[in-house]
């Protein structure tokens, strides 16, 4: 069996992510395999924390953008998560995984409210814990949750996974000479206005010294691959 790089992680899927090519709603073709794969990380001993996104539903600022007051708006991005986190979830327990879904803002009928201790004791006995509603507060973007619960949960490393296969000098969709980064600083993502993560979300993960390695959700194993340390994707540290 092999063994995990990394005793805990936090996995950021984006939701489009999970949309797969109609980049709207859920794609259980996509979800699928995906979750095998989580599956497969959780029974070498990997302790996984996963945020969702919300994008392949609503985003605030792109879908209600000068139509609607922007925290409602945001608000509704925060819901969109948690049908991702759910959807998620019941795809690992029909795959023998235990799994809890944790919502930032409560939400008691459906799912528990995200309590840090409880999420660690469930990770400790190897429950996947997925988290919902991003923060919890508007202006908040899904990679930022990612980053603030790596922290409070411990992860040793956030894996960033994408629709693309790290991060580049220029958009490889536009520049066919565009180069992939192996290896990057946080402050070369800041500096530089690199698409990895949001400011806020980079400057988090800085200042508390966690790692993000980005790579490409359309192959999951890249997930398991990941986890036991193989070198793909872009790794963003000091
Ligand atoms: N959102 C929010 N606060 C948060 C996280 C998310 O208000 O802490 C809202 C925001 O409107 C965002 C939407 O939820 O656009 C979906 O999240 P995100 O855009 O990060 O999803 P992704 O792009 O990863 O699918």
């Amino acid at each position: 069996m092999d063994t995990p790089k990394y005793k805990r992680v936090l996995v950021k899927i984006s939701g489009e992510a999970l949309a797969g090519d109609k980049h709207f709603g859920l794609n259980f073709d996509v979800i699928g395999p995906v979750c095998d794969v989580i599956k497969r990380c959780a029974d070498i001993g990997c302790e996984v924390g996963i945020v969702v996104g919300g994008g392949n539903f609503w985003r605030g600022v792109k879908d209600g953008g000068g139509r609607m007051e922007r925290t409602r708006a945001d608000h509704m991005g925060m819901l969109a998560t948690t049908i991702n986190a759910l959807a998620l979830s019941d795809a690992l327990e029909q795959r023998g995984c235990e799994v809890r879904v944790q919502t930032a803002i409560a939400m008691d009928q459906i799912a528990e409210p995200y309590i840090r201790n409880k999420a660690t004791r469930h990770l400790s006995k190897g429950r996947v814990v997925i988290f919902g509603c991003g923060t919890g507060n508007p202006y908040f973007s899904t990679d930022t949750a990612a980053a603030l619960r790596a922290a409070e949960i411990g992860a040793e490393v956030i894996l960033l996974a994408k629709n693309i296969d790290g991060v580049y000098d220029s958009d490889p969709a536009k520049n066919p000479d565009a180069k992939k980064y192996d290896r990057l600083t946080y402050m070369d993502v800041l500096n530089q206005g690199l698409g990895v993560m949001d400011t806020t979300a980079t400057s988090l993960s800085m200042d508390n010294h966690i790692p993000i390695l980005v790579f490409a959700l359309s192959d999951p194993e890249n997930i398991y691959r990941a986890v036991t340390g193989e070198q793909i994707g872009t790794l963003v540290k000091e």
